[in-house]
């Protein structure tokens, strides 16, 4: 007996999705944790049905692509045994539930999230009717500490908050272009329960009054983001709330939440840090372009297994975390994650690089991202140091699904061979920053990046502004002429 195939837009485990290099699965991976014997066995699928190589996707789930040959229904019965699937079928295409990878690690956190992640997974997971909803179904749980995940793109975001000497888990919804504070405040335990509670009525509604939700497209599955704005939020919470026998408790006027600067959370889980533990550090270590080969996994499994506490934890970044290292053993790590042709440093190219699929993996994208970018990572390793990360973010199309959020750099592919460059924050006339330059040829794009950084690394005000903040500061006529060398500026 074989796994059916049924295609979605986002694949599960149960449901492959076809791409232009074959099939693709995901493993759901609930808060990015996973034990040395779970990634061994993933390691051990891809090399056996696919093409020896996973990818940590921007959920901190992991794919499995080029699957040519079809899993057998043992394999899931083994995956599911392990928990590496859901028990039913059913919902396991629902997306991972999102956590900050310090969890109970982080000595800035204000409460440790792994629990509360648990239970929302094994809720999810165990109902049958939550089948019908959207794939795009999203949570995140942040627990306040320093790494946060409550900026990232999900339906259902819970803020751990401080209020006096309790803890409350803040309740924010995704409304699609921006997020609204509910000004709902949850204990830990009472979570589950509404999130259920918001799981019931978004089903409700979405499946009732899909034709006047989304009219325009039957066959897409309605989004919660669709039903709130249908709806209201009021009448939304009111719905959820009839659920309890309470009133949920609000605080209307709940002190803002900054999001986290997306620059500084992105990298600052990579290298070397303390834990909350004593004498205990984590090591992020950079995963270019969120890939690793079969045998990567094995000698990063074995390096938890050695000297950690047999986890690995993967990140919404792409990366990865080993945890738990003894500091005395800090320095040999670092020599077994480079034999393992890895590293952990923020600054080099390849850390703060990020590239979606590209026409090796999807029919939407007019160049072939992921090969330009290691090409061009390459390329600039050789020629220039940097103090501080600079984000290029490479693109196939508009719809960006691989970083939703501003880049010091963005190329987007528009034709075969040819790259749009924008810099620096986003304007009304684009989403990716200013373009700086239109049309450039792959083949021109490494010198002309080479000379943007090196005009940066000379120009900039202080050590730590960013790229993106340099840009910023100057005209586009100004950009060009540094670059091109012809004006100071
Ligand atoms: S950004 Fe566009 S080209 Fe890239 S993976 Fe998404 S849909 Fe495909």
């Amino acid at each position: 007996m074989y796994l059916s195939s049924i295609s979605l837009p986002c694949p599960g485990l149960f449901y492959s999705t076809s791409a232009r290099d074959g099939t693709l699965f995901r493993i759901r991976i609930p808060g990015g944790i996973v034990t040395t014997g779970q990634f061994r066995m993933v390691a051990d699928l891809a090399e056996k049905f696919g093409a020896g190589y996973v990818n940590i996707t921007n959920r901190a789930n992991l794919q499995i692509r080029e699957v040519r040959t079809q899993i057998t229904s043992e394999v899931l019965h083994l995956l599911q045994n392990i928990g590496l699937a859901s028990p039913i079928p059913g919902v396991d295409h629902l997306r991972n539930i999102m956590g900050s990878p310090t969890a109970g690690i982080d000595s800035e956190e204000l409460i440790d999230t792994r629990s509360l992640i648990r239970k929302l997974d094994y809720y999810i997971s165990n109902h049958t009717d939550l089948a019908p909803l959207s794939p795009k179904f999203s949570i995140a749980v942040d627990g306040g500490g320093a790494l946060k995940v409550c900026d990232r793109p999900n339906d259902i975001i819970l803020t751990a908050v401080e209020l006096g000497t309790q803890i409350y888990f803040h309740l924010k919804l995704n409304l699609g272009e921006s997020f609204t504070n509910t000004g709902i405040l949850l204990q830990i335990q009472e979570c589950v329960d509404v999130v259920g509670a918001i799981a019931k009525v978004y089903l409700q509604h979405s499946t009732l009054e899909k034709e006047n939700i989304t009219p325009y497209r039957k066959s897409r599955k309605v989004r919660l983001f669709e039903v709130l704005h249908y709806l209201g939020i009021e009448r939304f919470l009111q719905e959820v709330e009839s659920h309890f026998s309470y009133p949920l408790r609000r605080l209307p006027h709940l002190p803002t939440i900054s999001p986290p600067h997306p620059h500084l959370t992105r990298y600052l889980h990579l290298g070397v840090h303390p834990q909350r533990q004593q004498e205990l550090s984590y090591i992020g270590v950079v995963l270019p372009l969120g890939k690793l080969e079969t045998w990567q996994m094995h000698g990063l499994a074995d390096i938890a297994q050695g000297y950690g506490s047999g986890t690995l934890r993967l990140t919404p970044w792409q990366n990865l975390l080993l945890t738990d290292i003894p500091n005395q053993y800090i320095h040999e790590v670092k020599s077994k994650i480079e034999n393992l042709n890895l590293h952990w440093s923020a600054t080099k190219i390849y850390s703060a690089l990020i590239a979606c699929a590209g026409s090796t993996g999807c029919v939407s994208s007019a160049t072939d991202t992921k090969n330009h970018a290691l090409k061009l990572a390459e390329y600039l390793d050789q020629r220039v140091t940097l103090n501080q990360p600079v984000n290029i973010h490479f693109t196939g199309c508009p719809k960006s699904c691989a970083q939703h959020n501003n880049s010091d750099i963005t190329l987007l592919g528009v034709s075969e061979d040819k790259y749009q460059v924008y810099v620096g924050d986003s304007d009304h006339e684009s989403k990716f920053g200013r373009l700086l330059y239109q049309d450039v040829p792959f083949a021109q794009l490494p010198p002309l990046i080479e000379k943007i950084l090196q005009v940066y690394i000379t120009k900039r005000r202080t050590r730590h502004e960013s790229l993106g903040e340099f840009a910023n500061r100057h005209s586009i006529a100004e950009l060009q002429r540094m670059v091109e060398g012809d004006g100071e500026v």
